[in-house]
């Protein structure tokens, strides 16, 4: 399959998803996780019409976004280390996966230094995977006003990764906690938390059947992904 067919596919994905939610698909951003593909798997994209990428680790992101299409605006979707938090301020115009206040602080700092504000997403592990990054639920909303008095951040909402299953309808409770979770942040806060990150190439449908208003597509844009195009020791997940 193209790429081209590939993206028709998954805008129809969409498309019907948000008919069946009685949603406008307007409302639902495509963001094209292009990890460990090329710039010029980028630039392809880009030509038919894609705007929003994602990417996980920095080291790849600094040789890429540079080399691909002005156009491209960037996400950064993963765990991002504090030490390259001065780098991803510099590249990504928003943090996905923001996990702690220590890298809130940190982040901050630079967005300081860089004279610059720094939009996030909090990253929420729902199940409480141990194996993900992510603030346990009942931790966010604790955490909520210190992470929101940082005044070169702003939190425009919330990104959860579902546990993996063969059954979509698995990561559907986690979605809905997802929601509920950022209606009551909002409400605490007294300001609209409007983004909610969450759902991927197996379980689209679901998550925009819960409020999804972006969804970050690799597989099945792409197709399998190439080991990393990019790879140094120590740079994250
Ligand atoms: C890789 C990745 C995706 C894309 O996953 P696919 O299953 O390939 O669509 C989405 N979100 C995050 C955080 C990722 O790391």
């Amino acid at each position: 399959m193209s790429l081209a067919e590939n993206l028709a596919r998954v805008q129809e994905r969409i498309g019907a998803a948000c008919a069946r939610a009685g949603r406008d698909p307007a409302d639902v951003t495509l963001l094209a996780v292009s990890k460990n593909h090329p710039a010029s798997t980028v630039a392809e994209a880009v030509g038919l019409g894609v705007t929003l990428f994602g990417e996980n680790r920095i080291q790849e992101a600094k040789v890429k976004i540079p080399a691909s299409p002005g156009r491209a605006r960037w996400h950064f979707i993963g765990h991002l280390q504090s030490n390259k938090a001065r780098e991803a301020v510099a590249l990504f115009e928003m943090i996905e996966g923001l996990d702690s206040l220590d890298l809130a602080a940190e982040l901050q700092k630079q967005a300081e230094k860089q004279a610059k504000t720094v939009r996030v997403l909090a990253e929420i592990n729902v199940a409480g995977e141990s194996s993900k990054f992510g603030w346990n639920p009942d931790r966010f909303l604790e955490q909520l006003a210190d992470l929101n008095a940082f005044p070169r951040l702003e939190l425009h909402g919330l990104m959860t990764v579902a546990p993996y299953s063969a059954d979509p309808e698995r990561a559907r409770p986690v979605f809905r906690r997802l929601r509920e979770l950022r209606d009551e942040a909002a409400s605490r806060l007294g300001a609209p938390l409007p983004v909610l990150s969450m759902g991927m190439s197996g379980d689209l449908e679901v998550a925009i059947g819960e409020g999804a208003t972006v969804v970050r597509v690799g597989t099945a844009l792409f197709g399998p992904r190439p080991k990393a195009v990019v790879r140094t020791e120590g740079d994250g997940a």
